[in-house]
C-alpha cells in the first residue's frame, strides 16, 4: 500500500506476528511457549480471560499459573474503553512489585484488543486515549500473547487495538501493537453461541468484501482477501463441512481477512458501524451486519450473498435502532463515520466527498 511521506511515495513496512502455533489442542503448549519469557519470580504473567470462561475448568485448568501469575476475568459485554485499559494497567502496577513478564489475552476481539492495549500501556506513560491514532506509541510493549476463542475479527493478527475513548472510537495503531505470539487452537471456539458465531464470522466476510472492492486493493491484499472470501463461502454458504472443519477454517479465514486489510483498508460498513458503536454501544460484529444489510448500492454482490447467508442460518437482525434518535444524535454518528477518511477513500476513491455527505449518511442511518 502506498503512503505519502515527506512528499515521497513509499510502501508501508508493516510488522507481522512473529510466532504462531496452529492446531487443535495447541493451547496445551502455552506453558512451554511462555516459560522462557519469564523474567524472574517477581515478574508474573497476567492472563486476561473472557469471563464467559469463569468456572469452565476444561479451559481454565489448563492456564499455567506459577509464581505470582494471575487471571483477571473480564466481561466482553461492552467493547474496550480507554478508561478500562487505564484502570487495568493501574491495577496490575499496584498489585505487583515488578512489571509483568507478559500479558496473555484469551477471548474474542474484545479481550485480544484489551491485552494488546494493556501491554502497550505498561511501558508508555499517561492515558491510553493519548495514543489513539497512528504511530503515537513511543516504547515497545511488554511481551504479549493472543489466544482467540471466537473467529472473525482478525484482531489476532492486526496492528491495531480498537478503543472507545472520551473523544473518539479509534485504534492504537503502531508497530508495537501486534502480538509477539499467537496460539490458534480452533477447539477453543467450540461453545460460541450460534448467533455470535455468525456476527463475528460476518466481520471477516465484510473485511473481505470491503478490501476486495476497495480502491486500495493490491496483489498482497487480494491474495489474502480472496482466500478468506472462499473460506467464508465454504463455511456459510456451502455448509458441507464438519463442525471441526468449520472451526478450523473460520479461524484461518479470520487470519487471512486480517492480513488482507492490513495492507489495504476496510470500507463503508465499518465507517457506519463505528458511528453506531460510538453512540449506541452496538457491538462490532452485529453492528457490521446491521449496516451491511443496507449497502446494496456500494457492494451489490457482497450484500446479496450476505442476505442469502442470513436466511440460511436463520438470523434476524434488530430493526429500528435509529428510529427514536434526535437530530443531534444523528449528527454525532455521522461525524464519527465521516471522520474515517481512509475508509471512504478506499471504498469510493479520492473524490469520495462528492457523493458522501451528511444527507447521504443520514438517509442510510435512518434505514437502520
Ligand atoms: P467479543 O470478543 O466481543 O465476544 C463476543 C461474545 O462472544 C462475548 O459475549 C464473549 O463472551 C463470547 N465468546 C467469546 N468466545 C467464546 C467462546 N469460546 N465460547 C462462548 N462464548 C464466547 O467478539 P468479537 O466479535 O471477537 O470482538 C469484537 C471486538 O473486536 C470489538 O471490540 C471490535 O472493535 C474488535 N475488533 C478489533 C479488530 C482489530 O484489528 N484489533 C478488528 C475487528 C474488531
Ligand atoms: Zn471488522
Amino acid at each position: 500500500m502506498l503512503i505519502k511521506e515527506k512528499g515521497l511515495m513509499t510502501y508501508k513496512n508493516f510488522p507481522m506476528v512473529p510466532r504462531v502455533v496452529f492446531g487443535r489442542g495447541s493451547f496445551n503448549q502455552l506453558e512451554e511457549i511462555i516459560s522462557p519469557k519469564r523474567k524472574n519470580g517477581q515478574s508474573p504473567f497476567i492472563f486476561l480471560v473472557d469471563d464467559v470462561f469463569k468456572g469452565k475448568a476444561w479451559l481454565t485448568s489448563r492456564i499455567p499459573l506459577s509464581y505470582g501469575d494471575s487471571i483477571l476475568y473480564i466481561s466482553a459485554n461492552e467493547e474496550p474503553k480507554t478508561s478500562q485499559v487505564d484502570a487495568l494497567v493501574e491495577e496490575i502496577i499496584l498489585n505487583n512489585n515488578e512489571r509483568p513478564s507478559g500479558i496473555i489475552g484469551i477471548g474474542g476481539g474484545t479481550i485480544l484488543d484489551l491485552a494488546k492495549a494493556v501491554s502497550l500501556m505498561l511501558t508508555n506513560e499517561g492515558s491510553s486515549s493519548q495514543y489513539q491514532g497512528w504511530d503515537l506509541i513511543k516504547n515497545p510493549a511488554i511481551y504479549h500473547v493472543g489466544i482467540p476463542t471466537i473467529s472473525g475479527t482478525g484482531a489476532e493478527v492486526s496492528r491495531t487495538t480498537v478503543l472507545t475513548g472520551p473523544e473518539r472510537k479509534l485504534g492504537i495503531n503502531s508497530d508495537y501493537t501486534p502480538f509477539d505470539q499467537v496460539i490458534l487452537d480452533p477447539e477453543l471456539t467450540k461453545d460460541v453461541p450460534r448467533h455470535q458465531w455468525f456476527y463475528t464470522g460476518m466481520d471477516c466476510y465484510i473485511h473481505c468484501v470491503e478490501s476486495l472492492n476497495g480502491t486500495y486493493l493490491n496483489a498482497f491484499s487480494q491474495s489474502y482477501g480472496e482466500k478468506a472470501f472462499e473460506l467464508c463461502k465454504e463455511i456459510f454458504v456451502h455448509d458441507k463441512l464438519s463442525e471441526k472443519e468449520t472451526q478450523d477454517k473460520l479461524m484461518m479465514a479470520s487470519w487471512h481477512g486480517g492480513m488482507s486489510i492490513a495492507y489495504s483498508q476496510v470500507g463503508v460498513a465499518h465507517a457506519l458501524s463505528y458511528g453506531l458503536s460510538y453512540l449506541l454501544g452496538t457491538k462490532h460484529g452485529i453492528g457490521n451486519c446491521i449496516v451491511f444489510d443496507h449497502l446494496e448500492e456500494f457492494y451489490p454482490n457482497g450484500v446479496a450473498l450476505f442476505k442469502d447467508m442470513k436466511a440460511k442460518h436463520n438470523i434476524t437482525l434488530p430493526k429500528g435502532l435509529c428510529k427514536d434518535l434526535s437530530e443531534d444524535e444523528f449528527d454525532i454518528m455521522i461525524n464519527v463515520a465521516m471522520g474515517l477518511e481512509p475508509l471512504w477513500e478506499n471504498a469510493i476513491g479520492k473524490d469520495w466527498q462528492k457523493t458522501i455527505n451528511h444527507e447521504k449518511l443520514l438517509s442510510l442511518y435512518q434505514k437502520m
